[in-house]
C-alpha cells in the first residue's frame, strides 16, 4: 500500500502555498533575465543518453552514478535530463539558432533528475532555472552572466551569499595541470575512494570535486589550477575580475573549485549561502567553450549557470524573504433558495469575466455555514441573496473587513457597483497609507 500513498524517495509534491512561491521565484528569475535579453526555451524532459555522456562527461558523478537511464520500447537508450545545458545546446544546434546574430541568450526552467542520496536540499527530481549564452568570448559576458545570477538571488531577498570564483583554463593549459595532478594523486592513491582511483588517469580534476571527506582532504593539498593556466586564460580571468569589481560584485577566489560537469573551461563559479548547511550552493555555472564543437557544431564560445529553485526557496526561507500576497476570493455569493442559486450561478460567471475572483456555494450549505466558509476563504465581500432579495432585485453586500453592509443591485450593474466600491476602497487605503504601498493592481 505504501507504494500507492507515498511519493517515490527524493521527490516532492508542491502544495498550493508552495506553488504560489515557486511561481513567484520563477517569474522573478524570468523577468530579471529578460532585462538582460535572455529568452525562454523549453526542451524535452528526456534526451538520447549519448548527449549527456558526451557533454556532461562519462567520468563525472552525474553520468557514472546519478542518471535515470532506460531502454525505451523502440530499443533506444534514453535518459531523463540530469541538468539543463546539454538539452539547450542540442536544441540551439538542431534549430540553427547559432547562425543568427550573436550573442544568443536563452534561459530555461526545467525539472532535472539525478539518482542521489536524498537529504535536505538534495532531491532526485528538482527544478532548475538556468541561462545559456552563445557567441561571446570576452570576459564581459562572464561578468554579465554572473551579475544576472546575483541579481536574481538578491532580488529574491537573499543577500547573505558568497560568490566563489575560479578559472580552470583551456584544454591546452589543463593538460599540464592534469599531469601535475596525476603525479600528486599517485602518491596518495591507496587512500582515495574507489571512484576517484578509477578517475585518476582519465580525469584527475574530478577528484577535486569528490564529496568523500578523505578525498577532499587529499584534494586540499593538490596543485592549484591557477598556477598552471596560460597567459590568455590568465588575461581572461583578470578581465572577469575587473568587470565584477567595477560592478561592485564581491567574490572569493577558490582555487579548488572545479564544478561537477566536464564541459567547463575558464571561468567557473558558484553562489553559496551559509544559511542552509551542507547543500548551500544555490547556483553553479561557468564557461564551456568546447561543448558546441564537441557535439559536432562549429567552435562557439558559450557560458551559463544553473540555479536550484528548491535550494533557493530554502535559502529565501532562512533569509525571511517576502512573497507577494496571493490574490484571494474577491466576492462570495451566498444564495438561499433555488432561484437565488440560479441567479448566483449567472452572476459569478459575469463577475469572473470582469476579473473578480468570485465563488458561490457548491456544497448546499446553510446561510450560516456559507458565511463561515466565506470567512475561511478570506473573501473580501459576501453577497447574501435569498429568494426575497431576488424579488426586490437587491442583495446585501457585506465588506468582511469593516462589516459595513450596502444594498446592491442583483442585476448586471452589480459589476459596476462592485468596481466603484473596490476603487473607492483602494483610494481610501492609499490616503491612509500615503503613497507607500501604492500598487496599480489595486485599481484593477
Ligand atoms: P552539488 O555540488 O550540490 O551536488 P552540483 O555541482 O551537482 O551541486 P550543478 O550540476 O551545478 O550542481 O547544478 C546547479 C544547481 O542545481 C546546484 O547549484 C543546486 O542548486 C541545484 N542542484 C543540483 N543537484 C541537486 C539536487 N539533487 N537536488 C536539488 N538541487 C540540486
Ligand atoms: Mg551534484
Amino acid at each position: 500500500m505504501a507504494l500507492l500513498t507515498k511519493a517515490p524517495r527524493g521527490t516532492q509534491d508542491s502544495l498550493p502555498e508552495d506553488t504560489a512561491k515557486l511561481r513567484f521565484i520563477e517569474a522573478t528569475a524570468l523577468e530579471t533575465a529578460a532585462l538582460y535579453g535572455f529568452r525562454l526555451i523549453r526542451t524535452p524532459t528526456f534526451e538520447h543518453t549519448e548527449l549527456f555522456d558526451r557533454s556532461v562527461g562519462d567520468t563525472t558523478d552525474v553520468v557514472q552514478k546519478e542518471m535515470y537511464t532506460f531502454i525505451d520500447k523502440g530499443g533506444r537508450s534514453i535518459t531523463l535530463r540530469p541538468e539543463g545545458t546539454a538539452g539547450i545546446v542540442r536544441c540551439v544546434m538542431e534549430h540553427g539558432l547559432l547562425g543568427d546574430a550573436l550573442p544568443l541568450k536563452t534561459c530555461y526552467i526545467s525539472n532535472c533528475f539525478r539518482y542521489e542520496k536524498p537529504q535536505a536540499g538534495r532531491w532526485r527530481e528538482f527544478s532548475q532555472f538556468g541561462v545559456e549564452m552563445f557567441g561571446p568570448a570576452a570576459p564581459d559576458a562572464d561578468a554579465e552572466v554572473i551579475a544576472l545570477a546575483r541579481e536574481i538571488i538578491t532580488t529574491l531577498g537573499v543577500t547573505d551569499i558568497t560568490l566563489k570564483l575560479n578559472s580552470i583554463g583551456c584544454p591546452t593549459c589543463r593538460a599540464e595541470y592534469h599531469k601535475a595532478l596525476k603525479e600528486y594523486f599517485a602518491h596518495n592513491a591507496e587512500n582515495l575512494c574507489e571512484t576517484c582511483r578509477g578517475r585518476m588517469d582519465k580525469n584527475p580534476m574530478r577528484i577535486l570535486d569528490c564529496k568523500s571527506p578523505v578525498c577532499s582532504e587529499i584534494a586540499a593539498g593538490a596543485p592549484k589550477v591557477l598556477d598552471f593556466i596560460c597567459d590568455d586564460c590568465k588575461a581572461h580571468f583578470e578581465g572577469v575580475k575587473t568587470r565584477l569589481t567595477g560592478a561592485g560584485i564581491p567574490f572569493e577566489i577558490v582555487p579548488t573549485l572545479v564544478r561537477g560537469l566536464d564541459y567547463y573551461t575558464n571561468t567557473v563559479f558558484e553562489f553559496v549561502s551559509n544559511a542552509i548547511g551542507a547543500q548551500g550552493t544555490v547556483c553553479g555555472g561557468g564557461r564551456y567553450n568546447g561543448l558546441v564543437e564537441a557535439l559536432g557544431g562549429s567552435p562557439t564560445p558559450a557560458l551559463g549557470f544553473g540555479m536550484g529553485i528548491g535550494r533557493l526557496m530554502m535559502v529565501m526561507k532562512a533569509a525571511n524573504s517576502e512573497y507577494p500576497q496571493e490574490k484571494g476570493c474577491d466576492i462570495y455569493l451566498a444564495p438561499l433558495g433555488e432561484n437565488a442559486r440560479q441567479r448566483a450561478f449567472e452572476l459569478v460567471k459575469l463577475l469572473r469575466a470582469e476579473g473578480f475572483a468570485a465563488e458561490t456555494d457548491l456544497m448546499g450549505r446553510s446561510l450560516k455555514a456559507q458565511m463561515k466558509y466565506a470567512d475561511k476563504l478570506g473573501a473580501a465581500y459576501t453577497l447574501v441573496m435569498g429568494d426575497s432579495e431576488l424579488e426586490q432585485g437587491i442583495g446585501k453586500l457585506k465588506n468582511m473587513k469593516t462589516g459595513t453592509q450596502t444594498d446592491v443591485p442583483l442585476s448586471d450593474s452589480l459589476i459596476s457597483t462592485l468596481y466603484n466600491l473596490t476603487l473607492a476602497e483602494a483610494v481610501e487605503d492609499l490616503s491612509n497609507t500615503g503613497l507607500e504601498g501604492f500598487n496599480l493592481n489595486m485599481l484593477k
